[in-house]
């Protein structure tokens, strides 16, 4: 147990949770976090796949009513404190999937951004976003996370 607190404390953990876009945005995240070139890890800022691991929730792609109750689950399983960051037009208000008919993803089945189901700290349009911005997100977010801390 003190070792998960130390850990939290010291360090930054980033959980991505794709809703069902092109895959796109996750590209562009991994990139940013884990890639050698900006070697976010030299900051103690990692990437994980595990919420209660978790201190910053990423989520990319527009919700879909399948994905909604799942989305809801992995926010509630995430301890306090917590923060929320949509990553790209789809995560931010739906994207090109909020408007789409037939087979590849009906409106009717796409709630829209992440805030319709859980609350949002931060928002980046962009369609990919550039791992750049993402940076610049992250770091935006981080000193929201150490006040609450
Ligand atoms: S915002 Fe663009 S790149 Fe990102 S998931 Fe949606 S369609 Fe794909």
């Amino acid at each position: 147990m003190m070792l998960k607190e130390t850990s939290r404390k010291n360090a930054v953990h980033i959980m991505l949770v794709y809703t069902g876009g092109c895959n796109g945005c996750d590209i562009e995240v991994v990139n940013a976090v884990l890639s050698p070139f900006y070697d976010l890890e030299q900051y103690k800022v990692m990437l994980t796949w595990n919420p209660r691991e978790a201190d910053i929730l990423a989520v990319t792609g527009p919700v879909t009513k399948k994905i909604a109750p799942a989305l809801k689950e992995i926010y509630d399983a995430i301890p306090e404190p917590k923060l929320v960051a949509a990553i790209g037009a789809c995560a931010t208000v739906g994207g090109p999937y909020a408007n789409l008919g037939g087979d590849l993803g009906s409106s009717d089945q796409i709630i829209g951004g992440v805030e319709k189901v859980i609350p949002v700290d931060a928002k980046l349009p962009g369609c990919p976003p550039r791992p750049e911005d993402i940076l610049q997100v992250v770091a935006s977010v981080i000193p929201l996370l150490a006040e609450k801390r």
